[in-house]
């Protein structure tokens, strides 16, 4: 009979002595390492709803529905868990302090029915106060004006967005600017129809 090395019963001796290696999972819930990047997860908080997530996803794993026609015109962005590949894009390239969306330790994705693998936010949208359009969510629009400051006073999509959004807005400045035939000017509008109010002269 072979005898065993003095190395391997060392080795035998001290894994008697030592805790095993194996965790009892799932009796014993798993503790991610530090730098595990697991599934990402929306901050409704912080997302402003601009959609870089969305671009820069390589799993097509971040979409937006947008609903203008019931109720509170919203955006629904959504995370579809069963596509995503944690690959952390959607935080590394978030506007809002790449807060918006962050990258947590989950990693339990189990379910039974894949179509409910999704999780969702709402931002409530700015439509064109003209023809309707979307122009982007409220809390996008606020996002600029004050990234860019009193530059914002140079477009009155941006600062009338600001001010309606701080209370302050005085609804007596437009019905006076409505008196002279200019009210639209000073409107919420999408591009194109700040082009058409500007060009046409009343
Ligand atoms: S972690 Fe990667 S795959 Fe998942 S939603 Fe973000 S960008 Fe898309
Ligand atoms: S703020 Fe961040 S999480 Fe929200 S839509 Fe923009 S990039 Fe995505």
């Amino acid at each position: 009979m072979k005898l065993p090395k003095i190395r391997e019963l060392l080795e035998a001796i001290k894994s008697l002595l030592t805790k095993p290696y194996t965790s009892k999972f799932p009796y014993v819930p798993h503790e991610p390492y530090p730098s595990f990047r697991g599934q990402p997860k929306f901050n409704p908080d912080k997302c402003v709803g601009c959609l870089a997530c969305e671009q820069v996803c390589p799993a097509e794993a971040i979409s937006h529905r947008d609903i203008v026609d019931d109720g509170i015109p919203r955006r629904i962005m959504i995370h579809y868990t069963d596509t995503c590949i944690f690959c952390g894009s959607c935080e590394a390239n978030c506007i809002a302090d790449n807060e918006g969306i962050k990258l947590t330790k989950e990693w339990e994705l189990s379910f039974f029915d894949r179509s409910q693998a999704y999780e969702t936010i709402e931002k409530e949208l700015q439509l064109c106060e003209i023809c309707g359009v979307v122009i982007a969510c409220k809390d996008h629009l606020k996002w600029i004006a004050e990234k860019i400051g009193e530059l914002s006073f140079s477009s009155p999509t941006l600062y009338q967005s600001y001010l309606k959004g701080l209370n302050i807005i005085d609804e007596n400045i437009l019905k006076a600017y409505k008196d002279k035939g200019r009210s639209d000017r000073i409107k919420i509008l999408c591009a194109r129809c700040r082009r058409e109010t500007t060009l046409t002269t009343k």
